[in-house]
């Protein structure tokens, strides 16, 4: 294979080929030309152009080394009529609109730069500081760029211990991209508020769905910075809260029994809090005798049973019919701790 062919093949050239490759001094020089009257494309919109305008002056672009030896690529730019655009100078397909380097070099310097120090990395591709420094300034504003064309549209609040249980995290994914977006010390209303300054104002607006725990300062948070946004809170904590309220009911008849009724309250914690579906024969006989009393525990547990069902459902209408009617129950159980 021809070095021409090889060079126009590494550079993806679909209107343009290498029609001399040939050595300045030190430097070795690709010459590129347009194929034949094939369509180029416009700078200003990236589409695709009949008709030109004369031409630029020559320029050169650096591209990677050629066997040790810089390696430059020469070529006289059109000017092209887009009617869209107007007259403007033709898109190169080797390099981003002004840079002096061609986008593989670019890359090579983006990639080096995140091990070493700017000054190494312009030695070893034989650059001046200046450039190398532009090629990344650009590389930072592509990938800001990037993110800002990939909103956030589900988020999911989280907190992470570290060194067990005293220093905390918030983490904020993003959960239709699987990814880990910002993650700040604390879980207090101060750590998830700079989260949000840290998303501004403009971004918030994107986000539809807040997926997090029952904690207050982050549904506070998200209510104060997110208006527009639903709250959905996970089965996992669900469940949480519902034992929780489950246990306060227990907490607290155990304190109002008699002594001759506290045996058969005896050790049933766990009875209560288990899934119906775990239990032991003998526990799921034994609550079952509990059941017959008229107490709030066994209100309080036959309404966490119930509102657990809510995942059952499968059509959206029938799950929030069962959701109202268990608000409703739960408003008139007259169990102080399940109406909040
Ligand atoms: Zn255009």
């Amino acid at each position: 294979m021809l070095v021409e062919t090889c060079l126009r093949k590494g550079l993806g050239l679909k209107a343009h080929r290498v029609v001399a490759v040939r050595e300045d001094g030190d430097v070795i020089v690709a010459e590129i030309e347009r194929i034949g009257r094939r369509r180029l494309r416009c700078s200003g919109c990236g589409g695709a152009v009949q008709h030109t305008a004369g031409r630029r002056p020559p320029r050169r672009w650096r591209d990677l080394r050629l066997r040790d030896r810089p390696l430059v690529l020469a070529y006289r730019p059109y000017r092209v009529r887009c009617p869209r655009c107007g007259v403007r100078v033709e898109h190169v397909p080797w390099a981003a609109r002004w840079a002096r380097v061609t986008t593989a070099l670019a890359r090579a310097v983006a990639v080096l730069a995140r091990k070493l120090s700017w000054a190494e990395v312009a030695a070893h591709f034989g650059l001046d500081w200046k450039t190398v420094a532009a090629i990344i300034r650009e590389a930072v504003a592509r990938g800001l760029k990037l993110r800002r064309w990939r909103p956030l549209h589900v988020i999911g609040i989280d907190e992470v211990s570290r060194a067990k249980g005293q220093r905390y995290l918030t983490l904020v994914y993003d959960l239709e991209r699987h990814r880990l977006v910002w993650a700040g010390e604390g879980r207090t209303r101060d750590t998830i508020d700079g989260f949000f300054r840290w998303l501004g104002r403009r971004r918030s607006r994107a986000v539809r769905v807040v997926c997090c725990d029952m904690w207050d300062p982050y549904v506070e948070a998200v209510r104060a910075h997110l208006p527009q946004a639903e709250l959905v809170f996970d089965r996992f904590h669900i469940v949480q809260h519902l034992n929780h309220a489950v246990d306060t009911v227990r907490r607290h008849a155990w304190r109002q029994l008699t002594g001759a009724e506290r045996p058969t309250f005896k050790r049933t914690r766990w009875l209560w809090l288990k899934n119906p579906w775990n239990l032991k024969p003998a526990e799921s006989r034994r609550l079952s005798a509990l059941c017959r009393l008229n107490l709030p525990i066994v209100r309080a547990y036959l309404l966490k049973e119930e509102f657990q069902r809510f995942w059952d459902y499968v059509r959206q209408g029938t799950a929030a019919r069962h959701l109202t009617y268990c608000l409703g129950w739960a408003m008139r159980s007259r169990l102080e701790c399940w109406r909040t």
